[in-house]
């Protein structure tokens, strides 16, 4: 059984999805490309452009992202909402879901929500956030790919692990140098559920909400 990692930093993984620019060097891995709310710049409609030929033409591009919003770091806000809305329909027209980086801004992607006729299935990465967010967050699309924060059992993304629809879940090592199979041992120490059941459910949750497969 494979234990899939939804988003990560590290290439040449196997089951893997990761972070990428195009063109992806690891020609043999599925990744994720997008343009990052902290590298939105005044030439990102033409980006948009290349990272939509690039996805249609490669299989091996599962998913749109990272993108999404951040007050902290980020380019200027209404350059990002504005990529961040290209890239939202990109990979609703592809059918493919969108990974989210979203920093102080859940309001704007609220807004987006409540708005948007065709949104994408949104996986909101590195998931730490309150239980009141999580819960304003269930009526939409929005899917919660947990890391490194479970391996703290005090923290958000554990106790939301404990309460979230089990079809909305996914995992990731993202940036830190970890093991995939940790945050599997964490999630189900947290769940009391085997890690090859996790690693089933993640591959079931992945195919339900996109048209490129997993396996
Ligand atoms: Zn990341």
């Amino acid at each position: 059984m494979n234990c899939w990692d939804i988003h990560t930093h590290q290439a040449g993984r196997n089951h893997s999805i990761t972070q990428a620019q195009i063109p992806a060097k690891d020609e043999d891995g599925t990744y994720s490309i997008g343009i990052h709310p902290w590298r939105v710049d005044l030439g990102w409609e033409e980006e948009c452009i290349g990272i939509e030929e690039y996805a249609q033409r490669n299989e091996q591009v599962l998913a749109i992202g990272e993108v999404g919003f951040d007050r902290l770091k980020g380019s200027d806000i209404l350059l990002q909402k504005n990529a961040f809305f290209a890239q939202a329909n990109l990979a609703a027209r592809l059918e493919i879901p969108l990974i989210l980086h979203c920093v102080k801004s859940h309001d704007l992607l609220l807004a987006y929500l409540k708005s948007a006729t065709y949104p994408p299935n949104i996986i909101w990465h590195g998931w730490n956030q309150k239980p009141e967010l999580a819960k304003q967050l269930l009526p939409f699309p929005i899917f919660f790919s947990f890391g490194k924060h479970l391996l703290h059992p005090e923290s958000n993304a554990a106790k939301h692990l404990e309460v979230c629809p089990i079809d909305r879940v996914f995992f990731e090592t993202d940036d830190s140098e970890l093991k995939i199979e940790s945050i599997y041992q964490a999630a189900s120490l947290i769940l009391q559920l085997p890690v090859t059941r996790l690693a089933e459910q993640v591959i079931v949750n992945w195919n339900a909400i996109s048209k490129r497969k997993i396996s």
